[in-house]
């Protein structure tokens, strides 16, 4: 059989009384492992150094004694059994010794009892240390219930079965804004509602489970909450309830801003809808009217021209053919007045242009058409101003024809023709020019076109071609931020009162009516215009663009077999 291991720290002088212990215990079948000592400070030292299962005293040594070693091993904390080994002495000493918690008392040359004595003491020892450790362990475990009872964001409330509060967590008495004392022993009806009259109560539905799934309230309390119940049994005999109360006051508040916040969408939506059927109503209306408009300007502009045809030719009969003579005044007065009456004309043409194209089902009859060619027409009619204001406009050749409206695209060449005369100063130059392109061509330049069309390259795409045709001047350009807007009907940059009178003389005032014509006429045609600064940054380049389709005759470009 092994020994059983047996660590001893011997307060003792005698180094034979020691020998004589040891061989005592060796005899008992332990393993001994000792320390001997045999003072306070070496037994204190010894204490701290290591573990001991017993401590074995004399009674009395020349600078110790069992006392004062039962007192140090007290003031170490450690609970190891105190066992007194001594020579005779007074009864009263070892009762006084008993007392002050020695375990047991053996006489030296005595100790048939010590082996049983020692093994009851380890015994009880360990016995202490279990129950020392489980008291701990419950301790603990209470401790944290307790701080998790009143950590808990809810109300929690344990009641006998007669509804008596007798315990609660920290948030109640928060809620209550009271001390534990005001609320331990109080009926749990009267602490929510302020009185005992159980009518309305939710505290006394309360079955095995939960209480009423609804939100309450509590006339002692502000918010809204929830409550459950659980019963609890203690001991078969006397049990109560466990009641949760939580507070779902926000839950609430959300769940009404939600409600309102729908309601307020519903409102909203349904004031949308009414705001969409109105504008519909308004939109069909401003058709209507649009409509009005246009055949009225339509008309009257059609009426107007009859008798302005006839007056120009009356006055160009009487200035150039009828021979009348006239003073030099009345002349220029009469040249003054066929000057107004011609721009009258233009103006009438423009809104029956404007008017054609802003009636429903305007639509243009494309047939191939030269638009380098029809610009030297073009040209070929503006001479005379183009000569006066020493003007050069030079065109390239180019043999592709397009498919094309060619009444509006001359209408389209002529106003832009004549905006760069008007808007060049003397001596200046215009240059047409053609290319077909490619939608990819196109692409880098897309930002600055999509401010024309937001919509680019969706506007125009699926066509194989395009042609694009541009009008470049050396005039006085257009500002940034005016070139979008100058294609709007009746937009001038700049003040109208600087501008002069006149078709083509600089700086002319029109009606402001000419580029909106060649941007409805561009639409109809599926194609573009939008204007650019001129390549060293002065003047202009108009540039229209044509969808061209696969009966198109493309000539070769140059190198291209
Ligand atoms: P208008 O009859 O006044 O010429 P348009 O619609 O043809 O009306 O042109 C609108 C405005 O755009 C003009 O008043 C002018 O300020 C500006 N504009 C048009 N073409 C040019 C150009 N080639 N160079 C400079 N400004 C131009």
């Amino acid at each position: 059989m092994d020994d059983k291991q047996l660590r001893i720290l011997l307060v003792e002088d005698s180094e034979d009384d020691a020998l004589l212990l040891l061989r005592e215990l060796e005899r008992g079948g332990y393993a001994v492992e000792f320390e001997r000592v045999q003072t306070r400070p070496a037994m204190k030292k010894a204490l701290a150094s290591r573990e001991w299962d017993i401590v074995i005293s004399d009674y009395r040594m020349p600078r110790f004694s069992a006392p004062l070693a039962l007192e140090t091993l007290k003031e170490s904390g450690l609970d190891l059994p105190f066992i007194i080994v001594s020579g005779k002495i007074a009864e009263d000493m070892l009762v006084d010794a008993m007392r002050a918690g020695a375990n047991d008392y053996f006489i030296k040359g005595n100790l048939s009892r010590l082996i049983p004595a020692i093994e009851r003491e380890l015994r009880e020892a360990a016995e202490r240390r279990i129950r020392r450790r489980a008291e701990r362990a419950i301790r603990q475990g209470k401790m944290e219930w307790e701080a998790a009872f009143d950590a808990v964001s809810d109300l929690v409330l344990l009641t006998d079965l007669y509804s008596t509060v007798i315990r609660c967590n920290n948030r109640v008495i928060e809620a209550f804004n009271a001390t534990y004392s005001d609320i331990l022993g109080r009926n749990i009806t009267e602490l929510f509602y302020g009185s005992s009259d159980a009518g309305e109560s939710v505290f006394v539905q309360c079955t095995d489970l939960r209480l009423d799934d609804g939100d309450v309230r509590f006339p002692r309390l502000t918010g809204w909450y929830k409550a459950s119940c659980f019963p609890m049994h203690p001991t078969e005999h006397e049990h109560g309830f466990v009641y949760v109360i939580e507070d779902v006051t926000k839950r609430k508040k959300m769940e009404e801003e939600k409600e309102l916040a729908t309601l307020e969408l519903l409102r909203s939506r349904q004031a949308l809808k009414e705001n969409l059927e109105e504008m519909k109503r308004a939109n069909m209306e401003l058709g209507r009217l649009n409509a009005a408009k246009n055949t009225f300007i339509g008309m009257a502009s059609h009426e107007l021209k009859t008798p302005l045809t006839s007056i120009i030719g009356g006055l160009q009969f009487l200035l150039h053919y009828s021979g009348l003579q006239m003073t030099p005044e009345q002349k220029e007065m009469m040249e003054s007045v066929y000057e107004g009456v011609t721009q009258l004309r233009g103006i009438v043409d423009d809104l029956l242009s404007i008017s054609r194209i802003e009636t429903k089902g305007f639509a243009v009859h494309k047939r191939m058409v030269n638009l380098l060619n029809l610009c030297r027409e073009v040209r070929h009619t503006l001479l005379l101003p183009l000569s006066e204001r020493d003007i050069e406009v030079s065109i390239a050749e180019d043999t592709c024809s397009i498919p094309a409206d060619e009444g509006f695209c001359r209408l389209v060449t002529r106003n832009l023709l004549e905006n760069a005369i008007k808007f060049t100063a003397d001596g200046g130059r215009i240059t047409i020019s053609g290319e077909i392109v490619s939608l990819d061509d196109l692409l880098p330049r897309a930002d600055s076109l999509r401010c024309f069309y937001r919509d680019f390259p969706a506007t125009i795409a699926g066509h194989p071609a395009f042609y694009r045709l541009d009008i470049a001047d050396t005039g006085i350009g257009i500002p940034p931020e005016e070139r979008v807007r100058i294609f709007e009907k009746f937009y001038g940059v700049g003040d109208i009162a600087y501008h002069s009178s006149g078709k083509t003389g600089f700086m002319s005032k029109g009606s402001g009516l000419g580029l909106s014509i060649v941007k409805g006429i561009m639409d109809a045609h599926g194609g573009m215009v939008w204007v650019e600064p001129g390549e060293s940054g002065a003047g202009s380049v108009f540039s229209l663009l044509f969808p061209m389709d696969n009966t198109c005759v493309i000539p070769r470009r140059e190198g291209e077999r």
